[in-house]
């Protein structure tokens, strides 16, 4: 029977274990918690539309159910609440905006996804004026953090977690114990001497978390709320609102440019009075062509990639790392 080492346990590690034990394949899961994982940083949003044209994400129809059922099947496994469904609220800031977004609502590909709204619902209260507004359908949002301290916890409860980093200065020694290993490391990757030739094009990200002290609770709004930056509920009255996108940055640590951006885009919606209570930072994994990398070295036939993940770990993981488990449960 195969063995396989996962290295790394962002959403891509975890989900990419999931599925190899599920399949009864002898898995062993290590991660160094290193600074700079995105996972833990992420909100696990899933949106269908995105960008300023409003585009439907790639594939989205095919990924979203594997998402879906992949993230309930894990709430029953681990205990605990991880996936909801919740609308996200688009606000539209000037009249080529809504009259697109109209547009768009109207076409066949997207009537089931977007819809025109007239007010803010719960969100009123708290918005600046002089805002349309959009509804965006069939978009949820996974608990990252929560599914991968829960999975650790299972897997090491079974015996099969080991918090260490791996270096791969002797490979042979340390992976001849296995018939294959995964990568799975998030944009440490692009140091991979087994995988020369990925383009990685990491982007760091920044996200606050938030209070606002000023409403009653039974008034907080539960849809998610969209302009430039995104805010979500977390629950008990907290709520996520990222992100940044940097290129180029000194370091994995939240900064005081990352927060000055979101206060000027948050300043740019809300009129009410918000606490911060966090800021979190993490390094996004993404390819030059942004799309996912599940790939076998050509340096040494039973090492494996699971990466580039980019801004959609979300919906992408859980069904490539069903490929992957699947590929590699028949080899
Ligand atoms: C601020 C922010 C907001 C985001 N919001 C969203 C969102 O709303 N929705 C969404 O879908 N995506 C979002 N993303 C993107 C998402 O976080 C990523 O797509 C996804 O988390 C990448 O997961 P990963 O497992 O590939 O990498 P990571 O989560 O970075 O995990 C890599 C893991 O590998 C470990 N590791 C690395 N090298 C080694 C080694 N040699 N030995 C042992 N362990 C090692 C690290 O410790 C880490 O735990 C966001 C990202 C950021 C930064």
């Amino acid at each position: 029977m195969s063995k396989i080492l996962i290295i790394g346990q962002g959403v891509a590690g975890t989900l990419l274990a999931w599925e190899l034990y599920k399949r009864g394949i002898q898995v062993h899961v290590n991660d160094g918690k290193l600074p700079g994982a995105s996972s833990i940083a992420a909100a696990g949003i899933i949106n269908p539309v995105t960008g300023k044209r409003y585009v439907k994400s790639w594939r989205f129809d095919e990924f979203y159910p594997v998402a879906r059922q992949t993230y309930q099947e894990l709430e029953h496994i681990l205990e605990t609440e991880l996936w909801e469904e919740r609308p996200i609220l688009r606000l539209l800031a000037t009249s080529e905006e809504t009259n697109d977004w109209s547009v768009r609502c109207t076409q066949e590909d997207y009537i089931s996804y977007l819809s025109e709204r007239d007010h803010a619902g719960a969100w009123g209260p708290l918005l600046r004026s002089g805002f349309h507004f959009g509804l965006i359908h069939q978009s949820g949002r996974v608990n990252l953090p929560l599914l991968i301290t829960k999975f650790r916890q299972f897997a090491s409860e079974k015996g099969f977690f080991e918090e260490t980093e791996v270096t791969t200065e002797s490979p042979e020694s340390s992976f001849s114990d296995y018939n294959y290993v995964v990568f799975c490391e998030g944009w440490r990757g692009e140091n991979n001497p087994f995988f020369p030739n990925v383009p990685f094009r990491r982007s760091k990200g920044e996200a606050l978390l938030l209070r606002f002290p000023g409403i009653p609770t039974d008034q907080l709004p539960d849809e998610m709320l969209k302009k430039t930056v995104l805010i979500s509920p977390l629950g008990n009255g907290t709520y996520w609102a990222g992100s940044t996108y940097r290129w180029t940055f000194p370091d994995t640590y939240p900064s005081e440019d990352g927060k000055a951006f979101l206060l000027h885009h948050l300043q740019e919606m809300l009129k009410v009075p918000f606490d911060i209570v966090d800021q979190v930072a993490g390094i996004r994994p993404t390819m030059v062509d942004r799309r996912p990398v599940v790939v076998q070295s050509q340096i040494h036939p039973k090492v494996f990639m699971l990466n580039g993940l980019g801004t959609k770990g979300a919906l992408l993981a859980p069904f490539f790392a069903q490929q992957l488990a699947t590929q590699l449960a028949k080899s």
